[in-house]
């Protein structure tokens, strides 16, 4: 009980931003002694810190000593793993990134070489910090078993059944740090849920548009338990469009991936000029390119604009289907389009506008401008950090005892 509640205060504290105890009594529906308690104890572990009001309004004439998250006491780190690179970052429960890094991607590596490098990271950042690691989430292009413990495959590396978990906590060696797992998909939808309000029954699906057409789904902001297979078969959803592009994958005369698939989208932009080096900025760089040519008014500028359009348009129709499948109350979509950036998303709306009107309140990018552009590409990886935080989130308690490390 007494951990339920800690955790309840911390995660309205998290959801508001700055909260008074006034705010925290009524959204909790505790006593006024019980909040005094818990807060002057999350206080004291350094959890809470108290703020100057600006946001709050006091309320009934009181003046209002607002609370919210300690910055840089607790923190986690993120690693999210690419075609093109892999990020990691440290990030303190309160949403500030103190490190990051990037590192070019890994063409197969074995799980051997993959955690030894993630390990070694981990292990050097946490030595370099001065709070308390919380937890490690890693997202990595894969297809996981329903606890999220083994990959069973991936679309990007030659893994098949890898013990994840078992292979990272082994070469970690830090004393009750946890590490979780999840496909880069459902990371990037848990850090979009997050800018959302946070209603009972929410639904957020996340459709991500890289080397494979992945989707994330949360429900109240946590991730689904069973949602691991249809994430990665998705993306060889066979579609009827002409020129046929066979799929070397799943055979098909066409799929998403085959029309929309980072790799497709070069490959026809490779025809005008436009290719992708292989560096971690490879895909942002590729994209920034794209764009630009295609707002000329030349021959070149024309085929580059179709390429966006075409998808945009196939981006917008695999929201359709996600958001018809899953009954989400949201939909988000990340992955490439976000460095083609307005003239993407002004397609991919106009399309959705023409074919499926009512769908567009759930597309919440322009509603929310926060979540998809300021995020940018780094939900994934933002997700992973939040990921990390995971067993605090339940159980405030594991980084309360003893001293901050
Ligand atoms: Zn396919």
């Amino acid at each position: 009980m007494k951990r339920n509640n800690l955790a309840l205060v911390l995660s309205i504290v998290a959801q508001l931003g700055e909260a008074s105890r006034a705010d925290i009594i009524e959204r909790s529906g505790l006593t006024q002694p019980a909040i005094t308690r818990i807060v002057s104890e999350l206080l004291e572990a350094g959890l809470l810190e108290e703020a100057l009001a600006t946001t709050t309004v006091a309320k009934r004439g009181r003046p209002a000593t607002s609370l919210r998250l300690a910055q840089g006491r607790v923190y986690s780190i993120g690693v999210d793993t690419r075609l093109d690179r892999t990020t990691i970052i440290a990030r303190c429960f309160a949403g500030v990134i103190s490190h990051e890094e990037w590192h070019p991607g890994f063409a197969d590596p074995t799980p051997e070489e993959f955690f030894g490098f993630i390990a070694e990271r981990v292990r050097d950042i946490a030595s370099r910090m001065d709070s308390r690691l919380a937890g490690v989430g890693i997202a990595l292009p894969a297809r996981f078993n329903d606890d999220r413990t083994r990959v069973e495959n991936s679309p990007l590396w030659s893994w098949t059944d890898v013990d994840v978990l078992g292979e990272m906590t082994k070469r970690l060696d830090l004393e009750g740090v946890p590490v979780l797992f999840d496909h880069i998909w459902n990371a990037a939808a848990i850090a979009n849920s997050r800018f959302l309000p946070v209603t009972k029954g929410a639904r957020l699906a996340h459709v991500q548009v890289g080397y494979t057409v992945g989707i994330g789904l949360t429900h109240n902001g946590s991730r689904f338990s069973r949602f691991g297979c249809a994430a990665t078969d998705f993306s060889h959803l066979p579609i009827q469009v002409e020129p046929w592009l066979p799929c070397p994958e799943c055979r098909a005369p066409a799929c998403l991936e085959s029309r929309i698939g980072v790799r497709a989208i070069e490959s026809r932009a490779r025809e005008i000029g436009i290719s992708m080096a292989g560096d971690p900025h490879a895909i942002s760089r590729f994209c920034h390119e794209l764009a630009e040519v295609a707002q000329g008014d030349d021959e070149r500028a024309r085929r580059a604009l179709d390429i966006i359009k075409d998808a945009a348009q196939w981006s917008a129709q695999a929201a359709f289907m996600v958001a018809t499948a899953t009954g989400a109350t949201a939909v988000t979509v990340g992955g490439y389009p976000e460095y083609l950036g307005d003239i993407f998303f002004e397609h991919f709306m106009a399309h959705v506008e023409d074919v499926m009107p009512h769908l567009l309140p759930l597309m919440r990018r322009f509603d929310h401008p926060a979540m998809s552009v300021d995020l940018d590409d780094r939900a994934a990886i933002i997700g992973a950090a939040v990921l990390g935080l995971e067993q605090m989130r339940t159980d405030p308690t594991v980084v309360m005892s003893g001293s901050v490390r």
